[in-house]
């Protein structure tokens, strides 16, 4: 692959499929980099909340193909190697990927973020296998059984609930005093009967054999340690920005984010970032659509003009 455009998104999670069919439909040639499937993080969530039009919530799986095909619709090229690195190549950039480069005049960093990893015995050996990350997609295989979610903050009582629907119980494992996120779903998780919540708890170790049989828990007051029983493990204790490959390029703060201004302009010209990847994301849905509908607008600005104002 290799081409030449005058707008290259990389990422087609929600902010890359915003940004892009904006670009396109201000008439710019415009490439999505998506790097596998499009869709992003949200492509394998049961139920979306707070998206506007969507009163009841909307499944990833509905929502994320609905935005490609505006993509497709507005002339977007789908390119679907991942970026390996960026620099500049005269006054445009050159994006590197496993199979060609492809050249932009303004480049949409969009890579979003990934889960953090527990980092204990067992996640690696048993991930696939009982360690997961998408209770839509392992939910429906779990029924009758316990599922442990590790996490308390919004994505691991998302998860948490969707599981619920299927599984006999949930065991919530949270290292803080208390649930941390939205009150909505606190409210939700108080109230469903199958989800039990353990606080000052961690977990140590995942056990198994062929698949996950247990975790090792941790009470983090007392020291003491017990096991649960449990075919599956959820691990949502944080995300950590997709920003290695371009931290030659763009300025990125002390977590890896990249740092843009309200156009979600980057430290370099002609390189704008949106959605979760970049600092100060409201890490909502609807904002990583608002990220790149402004990013694009900013790029067909400055492909326009040549304006390029500086950072404060
Ligand atoms: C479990 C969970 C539930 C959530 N539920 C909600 C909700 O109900 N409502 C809500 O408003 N928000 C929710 N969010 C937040 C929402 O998912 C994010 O704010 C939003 O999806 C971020 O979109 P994004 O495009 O910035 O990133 P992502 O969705 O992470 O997409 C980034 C894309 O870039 C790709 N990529 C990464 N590196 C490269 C590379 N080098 N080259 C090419 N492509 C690359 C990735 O594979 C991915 O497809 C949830 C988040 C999680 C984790």
């Amino acid at each position: 692959m290799s081409g030449e455009f005058e707008v290259a998104v990389i990422g087609g999670g929600l902010a890359g499929l915003t940004a892009a069919m904006t670009s396109a439909r201000l008439g710019r040639s415009t490439a999505v980099l998506t790097g596998g499937l499009a869709g992003g993080q949200l492509v394998s969530i049961e139920h979306i909340d707070g998206v506007p039009g969507f009163p009841e919530g909307v499944p990833g799986y509905d929502l994320c193909p609905m935005a490609q095909e505006q993509c497709d619709a507005a002339g977007v090229s789908f390119l679907q190697d991942a970026c390996e690195g960026l620099e500049p190549e005269s006054d445009k950039w050159r994006i590197e990927t496993a199979s060609g480069a492809v050249i932009a005049g303004a480049v949409i960093i969009a890579t979003g973020s990934s889960f953090v990893k527990l980092g204990v015995p067992g996640e690696k050996e048993f991930q696939g296998r009982g360690v997961s990350d998408c209770a839509s997609c392992d939910g429906p295989l779990l029924r009758g059984k316990t599922a442990v979610v590790v996490g308390g903050g919004d994505s691991a009582m998302q998860e948490a609930l969707a599981l619920a629907l299927h599984v006999d119980k949930v065991i919530m494992i949270e290292n803080g005093d208390t649930l941390a996120g939205q009150v909505g779903y606190k409210n939700d998780v108080e109230a469903n009967g199958k989800i039990e919540v353990q606080t000052q708890k961690t977990v140590t170790e995942i056990l198994g054999q062929d698949g996950v049989d247990a975790v090792r828990v941790k009470d983090v007051a007392t020291g003491e340690e017990i096991q649960i029983q449990t075919a599956a493990v959820f691990i949502f204790v944080g995300l950590e920005p997709n920003s290695g490959f371009v931290s030659n390029a763009v300025s990125l703060n002390e977590s890896g984010h990249v740092t843009t201004d309200a156009s979600m302009r980057s430290s370099a010209k002609g390189v704008f970032a949106a959605g979760t990847v970049r600092a100060a994301s409201a890490c909502r849905a609807a904002g990583a659509m608002g990220d790149g509908a402004t990013a694009a607008t900013a790029a067909h600005h400055y492909l326009a003009t040549g304006l390029w104002p500086a950072q404060d």
